[in-house]
């Protein structure tokens, strides 16, 4: 189906080459383009690649929620038990047998969802995380695949393994750009169901931040304690979410094993620290979780923009290191903010 993309970074960037992105979000300034002009730069450093587990069955198929296996190697210290992550996500070399989304059981309240890049080349991931109270929904996808039956499916499992009958879903993003919110559609008017919306001052409201961005605030889901941490820079309503359970870091477009348009360049500079300085304080990471893979096994290596095929994919866990070379990098870049391939991730100023 055919929805505006008014995000269309990675869509004009194929077709106008690298010329940066145009009409990203709700009206923060795009900066001045010219990414990628400067080339590839310094970088690399550690590249944890390989990390976290292997094996294990792709949890595949769709609405009926055939949720994936265990893997193997849940590793690291810190968070609950868990299933690690799967060998391989579905990467868009399977159109035929892969189901639009897959469904990934991490551990038994927390399910990672991929969106098929044969649905479209954005190949989201999304994030379920229950509560004993509350079911949050991070992202709905680019709104080209059926992702509301495929909660449900999580959802009513959940339910059912916990002898309960409903859960309130919250339907929150990790930022406005519409492959994070083109399936809010699906969710809309459901019963028992929030979406959030979108701009600053909707996520500010909702989460309860007045501060904006430099306060950080927790959500209860009952039991399960979300840090809200907002983190402007790729977009002016991003959020990234700390589970204190799991010890994990939910980044979104800012950071991930792909490239990192940053369409505010101070704000980014801003908010990377803040999610260290967070970390730092007490709030250990297992994993950083983003919402894209665009790099490939080979160091430094990303797709073509705009690939719908993955083969031989990166892995979607990365870890704090990364996120403190990451770091490292954008203060050295200070001012001047250029294009700059690491072994893990590719900062690309817009
Ligand atoms: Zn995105």
């Amino acid at each position: 189906m055919t929805r505006s993309r008014v995000w269309a970074c990675a869509a004009v960037l194929v077709t106008l080459g690298a010329s940066g992105c145009s009409g990203s979000d709700t009206g923060e300034p795009l900066g001045p383009s010219g990414a990628g002009a400067d080339g590839p730069a310094a970088a690399s450093a550690s590249g944890p690649a390989g990390s976290g587990g292997a094996a294990g069955p792709t949890g595949s198929s769709a609405a009926s929620t055939g949720v994936g296996g265990s893997g193997e190697g849940a590793g690291g210290a810190g968070g609950v038990a868990n299933n690690g992550f799967p060998a391989h996500w579905i990467d868009g070399t399977n159109c035929a047998g892969d189901p639009e989304v897959q469904v990934w059981e991490y551990d038994a309240d927390t399910f990672i969802l991929r969106q098929s890049p044969c649905t479209y080349f954005e190949a989201n991931f999304l994030y379920v995380l229950f509560g004993d109270d509350k079911v949050l929904l991070q992202d709905t996808g680019t709104g080209d695949a059926t992702v509301q039956p495929v909660v449900q499916g999580v959802i009513d499992e959940w339910l059912a393994k916990k002898g309960k009958t409903s859960i309130p879903l919250e339907v929150t993003h990790s930022h406005s750009h519409g492959d994070h919110i083109g399936g809010d559609y699906q969710f809309q008017g459901k019963p028992n169901t929030v979406v959030v919306g979108t701009s600053v001052d909707a996520v500010a409201s909702f989460f309860g931040i007045t501060n904006w961005p430099t306060e950080i605030v927790q959500h209860d889901l009952g039991g399960r304690v979300l840090d809200v941490i907002p983190i402007p820079g790729h977009q002016s309503a991003h959020i990234a979410l700390y589970d204190r359970r799991d010890d994990v870091l939910l980044t979104g477009d800012t950071l991930y094993p792909g490239r990192l348009y940053v369409s505010n360049w101070s704000a980014y500079q801003a908010s990377i620290p803040r999610m260290v300085d967070f970390v730092n304080a007490g709030n250990p990471v297992q994993w950083v979780l983003g919402t894209h893979i665009e790099m490939t096994t080979t160091p430094g290596q990303d797709y073509a923009m705009g690939a719908n095929k993955h083969p031989n994919e990166h892995v979607l866990q990365l870890t704090f290191d990364t996120l403190l070379e990451l770091d490292q990098a954008v203060k050295a870049q200070g001012g001047s903010p250029s294009y700059e391939v690491h072994d893990d991730f590719i900062i690309y100023p817009l």
